[in-house]
């Protein structure tokens, strides 16, 4: 992919107009997934707190926020990873029980920071656990993982390679395939660039956008980038304390507050805009 040919945002309300829009389906089409009233505590702490939100199929949403503010625990009650004390998750116009839960694992693909892969098994290894485990022979798991190479541009000679025989941004690479093997309908991403370094960040950025664009699935990203929130998808929400501050576009966000903290949360996002090399 042409990566670092795409200039990426700055923090800035046009920014979001450069965005282009992902396809949504129409109103008569169940969201991919939605969020009734859920609440879920650890303890004292409200890692979600009464939080309604749609995502509707084909959209791409950022999530965003400062650490502790329960993005990762919205994505985990989605995926039926933890249970909500209250309220209702709904995916694909039906309200998800336990017993749908392994089957919807198969059809979202989730892809956390660092990416999770096992240290023992090669790229191959990692990418071929879950199609083994549903019947695919080595065949057809290995030209899967070679599709997905490319789409990904990992070089194929990775796919042999341990974890630790890689680069950070080609574990990150392998993570993202291996959310992709079944084909799913739909990408959760957890802080999926948190843990690289500015020039990887950056192309993998570009990389991921596109990859989003051509596969037109829904996606829900966590950063606690703003830039790069507005990179993947032009509705951001902003959570703290369990709660969504805000849900719009960084327009919305930076020239119609909902509140005090969203002006803040903005002004903390540096950029380099004004300095010169
Ligand atoms: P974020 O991803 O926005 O950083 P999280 O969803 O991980 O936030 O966490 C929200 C809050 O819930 C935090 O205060 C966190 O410490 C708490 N929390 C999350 N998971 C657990 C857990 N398994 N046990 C106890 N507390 C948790
Ligand atoms: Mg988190």
């Amino acid at each position: 992919m042409q990566a670092g040919m795409q200039s990426q945002p700055t923090i800035t309300p046009s920014a979001a107009a450069r965005v282009p829009r992902m396809p949504t389906t129409s109103n008569a089409s169940p969201e991919a997934f939605e969020l009734r009233g859920v609440s879920k505590r650890y303890g004292a702490v409200p890692a979600l707190d009464d939080v309604s939100l749609r995502f509707p199929a084909g959209s791409n949403t950022a999530l965003i926020g400062s650490s502790g503010s329960g993005k990762s625990t919205l994505l985990r009650v989605l995926l039926g990873l933890e249970w909500p004390d209250s309220g209702e998750i709904w995916v694909d116009g039906a309200m998800l029980a336990p017993t749908q839960v392994l089957a919807l694992r198969r059809r979202v693909g989730y892809v956390i920071q660092e990416g999770g892969l096992f240290p023992h098994l090669t790229a191959l290894g990692n990418l071929a656990l879950l199609p083994h485990h549903l019947g695919w022979n080595r065949d057809r798991i290995r030209q899967r993982a070679e599709e997905l190479a490319a789409l990904t541009h990992l070089p194929p000679g990775a796919l042999e390679r341990y974890p630790a025989e890689l680069s950070g941004g080609q574990r990150q690479r392998v993570a993202l395939m291996r959310g992709l093997m079944l084909n799913p309908d739909a990408l959760l991403l957890d802080e999926p660039l948190g843990a690289l370094d500015p020039i990887v960040r950056h192309e993998l950025q570009d990389e991921l956008k596109a990859i989003f664009d051509q596969l037109g699935k829904t996606v829900i990203v966590v950063t606690h980038d703003m830039a790069e929130a507005a990179w993947f998808a032009d509705r951001l929400v902003l959570m703290r304390h369990g709660k969504v501050v805000q849900d719009g576009r960084l327009d919305d966000l930076c020239r119609r507050p909902a509140d005090p903290f969203v002006t803040r949360f903005v002004q903390a996002q540096r950029t380099l805009r004004g300095v010169s090399p």
